[in-house]
Formats: C-alpha cells, sequence, structure tokens
C-alpha cells in the first residue's frame, strides 16, 4: 500500500486527495489517531491504520513489507525526535519498500531551531537504511496567509526578516510534490529541495495583501526583541515567539529563498502565486 502519516492534519488530507485522483482507494492506507477526523477518505475505501507517535506499541502495525510511506513530521516541536524514532524503528521492522519524509528546505545546511529535529529525524532515516526520500519542504504560504487578521487590523506585516525573501508554495502544491514521489519512480536515495518559484520579499508580501483588498498595508521590519515583544504581547507563549523571531532570522540570512525548481518540476506545474494565495485568502476573511 501507500500510506500516508499525519493524514488527518492540513498537508496530509491534501496528500490523500491527491493519491485519491491517481491510486485506487484499496491501495491507500492512512495512519491516523483519531478515527473520526479520517470519516471522509475512510467512506471512499481508504485503509485507516490507527497509531500514536507517542505510543510505539500502536505503530507495530501501521506498516507492512512492501509498504512506501510518507512520514509526515509531528507538529509538536521538542517531541518529534522520539516520535520520528518510533515511526522509522516500525518502519525498518515491517521492512517499507519506500520512507518519505517531508524535513525542511536546506537540510543538513538549515541553521535555524525548528529546523533542529528534522536534521535528527533525515540521520536517523539515514542510519535505518531504509530506501528513502527527502522531501524538504520550505515555507508554506499559508503561514502568512492564514495569519491576515492582525495584518488587517493593524494595516501592517511585520517581521523582523528585513530584506530577506521565501520561497514559498501551498500546501497543496507540497502535497502533489509527495504524492508524485510515492506514486512515481527514481526517487529513492533522493534529497528533494522545495520551494516555490518565486521567492519574495516581505515588503511585497505587504503589497499583494494592500492589492487584494484595497487597503494600504505596510511593511514594518523590526529588531528580533521588538517583534518578540508585540507576538508574545499578542499572546503568543514566549518560546514559540522564539521561534518564529529565530525563522524570521534566517529569512533574513537567505535560508528560506532556495528557488531551483525541484517542486515545479516533481508535479509538473509551476507552483501557486503568492497572489493566487492571498487573493484567495482574502475573499474568503
Ligand atoms: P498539522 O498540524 O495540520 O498536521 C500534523 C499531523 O501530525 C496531524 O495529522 C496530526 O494528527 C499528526 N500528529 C501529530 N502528533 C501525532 C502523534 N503523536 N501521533 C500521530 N500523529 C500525530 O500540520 P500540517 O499538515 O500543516 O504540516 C505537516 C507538518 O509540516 C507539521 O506537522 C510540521 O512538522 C511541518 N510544518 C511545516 C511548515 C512549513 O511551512 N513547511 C509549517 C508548519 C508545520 P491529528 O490530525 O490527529 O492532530
Amino acid at each position: 500500500s501507500i500510506v500516508v502519516t499525519g493524514a488527518t492534519g492540513e498537508l496530509g488530507r491534501l496528500v490523500v486527495e491527491e493519491l485519491l485522483a491517481t491510486v485506487p482507494a484499496s491501495e491507500i492506507a492512512a495512519v491516523v489517531r483519531d478515527k473520526e477526523k479520517a470519516a471522509g477518505p475512510a467512506a471512499r475505501g481508504v485503509e485507516l491504520r490507527i497509531a500514536d507517535y507517542d505510543r510505539p506499541e500502536t505503530l507495530a502495525d501501521a506498516f507492512e513489507a512492501g509498504d512506501r510511506v510518507l512520514l509526515i513530521s509531528g507538529n509538536e516541536v521538542g517531541k518529534r525526535v522520539p516520535q520520528h524514532t518510533a515511526v522509522i524503528d516500525a518502519a525498518k521492522t515491517a521492512g517499507v519498500a519506500q520512507l518519505a519524509y517531508t524535513g525542511v528546505l536546506g537540510g543538513p545546511g538549515a541553521d535555524f531551531r525548528l529546523a533542529a529535529e528534522h536534521k535528527v529525524t533525515e540521520q536517523l532515516i539515514l542510519d535505518s537504511g531504509l530506501p528513502h526520500t527527502f522531501l524538504r519542504n520550505g515555507w508554506y504560504t499559508e503561514n502568512y496567509t492564514a495569519n491576515l487578521v492582525p495584518v488587517l487590523a493593524h494595516g501592517a506585516v511585520v517581521s523582523n526578516a528585513g530584506e530577506g525573501r521565501v520561497a514559498s508554495a501551498t500546501r497543496a502544491d507540497y502535497a502533489a510534490a509527495a504524492a508524485a514521489v510515492l506514486t512515481g519512480e527514481g526517487h529513492l536515495g533522493k534529497a528533494y529541495e522545495l520551494s516555490g518559484d518565486v521567492a519574495w520579499s516581505f515588503a511585497e508580501y505587504a503589497a499583494e495583501v494592500s492589492k487584494a483588498t484595497g487597503k494600504e498595508i505596510a511593511y514594518n521590519n523590526v529588531p528580533a526583541a521588538v517583534h518578540q515583544e508585540i507576538l508574545v504581547g499578542a499572546g503568543l507563549p514566549e518560546g514559540f515567539a522564539a521561534i518564529l523571531v529565530d525563522v524570521d532570522e534566517a529569512i533574513a540570512r537567505g535560508l528560506l529563498a532556495g528557488t531551483n525548481g525541484d517542486l515545479a518540476r516533481l508535479i509538473g506545474r509551476p507552483t501557486t502565486p503568492l497572489a493566487e494565495t492571498v487573493a484567495a485568502a482574502v475573499a474568503a476573511a
């Protein structure tokens, strides 16, 4: 089977949708911890395998020999190394034919805090000897467009990324790439640096929001400490705010700006333009 973990998450749901477009549902399995959340795909014939990354024993039946597996990285920063270790161990025991992993753009060269667990995970996969494919995802455009409320309220995009650029793409773009490597051939042992075709600056992002809303939206580049204060003031926990500030510093250094075209090549089309995602988010707001 083609097996997707994190299949009830935002990215995982889209990967399952992509797979359903090209593969019979009976060949697709979703690893989920909450069966109810997967009622939709289950009704369409997708097999559900119930497992929790935090309870390694539940992963014993998650994979079968010959499966092609997508491990979607967990969303609990700080807990992901033991969680991913449990998944890799289970995949190894089962003897899967492919383990694809959603890491981070830059792979071993990504030096920001959010990248640390991804780097360890890639190394664990290499050490496991499993046939693998690394999907080093750049930023989701939705990281920004899902956060339009404060931007519109204050008339400003705030960051400490300076003139740094982000080659973002939509979750749907990354999902299509994941489906491509799970259904196609020639992807074993490969590391793809996945990113949008165009790297935009925050000033350009603010201009796109202006265009889509008809409102004046400025770009406020602020020092890291000021951004940290603003985020905490808006209600974010300190640790999470610090991680976001650290990401902006990485953006300022150009770490999320790579545009090598791997994503567009894998999906056989250009990545979704920023303007399109902004316009859709504004229309939905
Ligand atoms: P989501 O938070 O929507 O999905 C995370 C998925 O992981 C969910 O399906 C969740 O299950 C599952 N999961 C978390 N913990 C466990 C566990 N203990 N056992 C089993 N399943 C678990 O994130 P996205 O889909 O948007 O993104 C996928 C991943 O990409 C994130 O988890 C994160 O690692 C990374 N990411 C990347 C970003 C980028 O810009 N490139 C931005 C943000 C995250 P459930 O549905 O039951 O909650």
